[in-house]
């Protein structure tokens, strides 16, 4: 393993990586820190085409010291697809669309459960708890009944009932709150205080290792593309894991050589219902105010008050990116042009990125023949209710 230390983006204090730690004594989130040189000695980028396709491929820039401590249900190495008949109706003619859709539990955060999981459970960890939006539970809960482990998840009522379902089915100990993801946030933290040590805060960039899960789909992008990064990459912001965690991997490939200087710029997408980041970002503040009122179609993105603002807009400044608000009936309408014209049902969260490449194109942000890759986060499938089938004809 190549793992050395954790530090704190904010401070700069350090801390050991080979005991559980949760957030620097500062209050920000801990990232995980390689040493870049001897991976770069031990593996070259080639190796990796002869590795199975998920995403401990990249095991060298990852965490976990054991390979018995992987838990794995084979997470990772999603399509990356060329969308041409959307692409060209938005004038996007180099369009493509990673489909997270495609890993278990249906959206990416198997990504950073696998990893978490794994991780966490190297380091003796027997439960877990965590808030959710839906999807993050429902990974966790999945990733820790194959370790073995226990996980408690609170999430609000609102979200998706499969997500419900899920973490039944894993025999997690769910529990509902009638309220948004920081409501739950504080019954968690109450649930770790009174358990003594005996739960593990697995909350979204309480621990360093779901990062670590997530930056994965920033290694596979460039690796799909021939080692070649993108001009533009969108992502569909809520917690902003995957962001910061893209733009760490863009980072780390840097320093190990396999790419070049010129990184993609990267564009966070929120919904009009919940921008803290797009506020934050067009004001030029450093850290984002909590978004009164927060809702939207798309779930997985309503976080009125993300722990990682300052790593979010950090990362958009450092890539000469920005950050865009999409309503949720534009959303659902792009929703349904691009399953008419690409034949993939995007969950909200992706289409949405399909609103903002729209608008951006139509604003010149990006510019003509420029490449631009759109996470699609999550399965379509999860969110049955964004396609209206009330005027559908009942044949005699
Ligand atoms: C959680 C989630 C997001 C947002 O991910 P963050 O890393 O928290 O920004 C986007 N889309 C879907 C489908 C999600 O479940
Ligand atoms: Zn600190």
């Amino acid at each position: 393993m190549y793992l050395t230390h954790l530090d704190c983006p904010r401070c700069g204090l350090e801390y050991a990586a080979d005991k559980l730690q949760n957030l620097c004594e500062c209050g920000s989130p801990l990232l995980a820190r390689y040493d870049l040189p001897a991976v770069a000695k031990a593996v070259t980028p080639e190796r990796f085409g002869l590795r199975p396709a998920d995403l401990w491929r990249y095991r060298e820039l990852l965490p976990v010291a054991d390979p018995r401590h992987v838990t794995t249900l084979g997470e990772g190495w999603t399509p990356l697809l060329r969308t041409p008949s959307y692409g060209a109706e938005i004038g996007i003619a180099d369009l493509m669309v990673k489909d997270e859709g495609l890993v278990p539990t249906g959206s990416f955060k198997a990504r950073g459960a696998a990893v978490g999981v794994s991780r966490a459970r190297e380091l003796g960890v027997e439960r877990i708890a965590m808030p959710t939006n839906g999807n993050a539970g429902s990974a966790w809960a999945t990733y820790a009944a194959r370790a073995g482990m226990g996980a408690t998840i609170v999430m609000p009522l609102a979200a998706p009932t499969i997500c419900r379902r899920e973490c039944v089915a894993a025999g997690a100990d769910l529990r509902l709150v009638d309220g948004l993801i920081g409501d739950a946030g504080r019954r968690v933290a109450e649930l770790i205080a009174e358990s003594d040590g005996a739960i593990f805060d697995a909350g979204t960039l309480r621990e360093p290792y779901r990062l670590e899960g997530k930056k994965t789909m920033g290694y596979e992008i460039v690796e799909q593309l021939g080692w070649q990064v993108p001009d533009v990459i969108i992502y569909p912001t809520g917690g902003g894991v995957g962001l910061i965690g893209i733009h760490k991997a863009l980072h780390e490939m840097r320093e190990l050589g396999w790419v070049g200087d010129k990184l993609p710029r990267l564009v966070a997408v929120q919904s009009t219902g919940c921008a803290p980041i797009v506020r934050a970002f067009a004001s030029g503040e450093s850290r984002a105010q909590p978004w009164e009122d927060a809702h939207t179609v798309a779930f997985g993105i309503t976080v009125p008050s993300p722990l990682g603002d300052e790593l979010i807009l950090a990362a958009l400044r450092a890539s000469a990116g920005t950050a865009v608000a999409v309503d949720d009936a534009e959303i659902l309408a792009d929703l349904r042009d691009f399953a008419a014209r690409e034949g993939l049902l995007l969950c909200p969260e992706g289409a949405a990125c399909l609103t903002a490449a729209r608008q951006l194109r139509a604003g010149g942000w990006i510019r003509a023949g420029e490449r631009v890759v759109v996470l699609n986060t999550g399965a379509g499938l999860k969110y049955p209710e964004t396609v209206d089938v009330s005027g559908v004809p009942v044949l005699a």
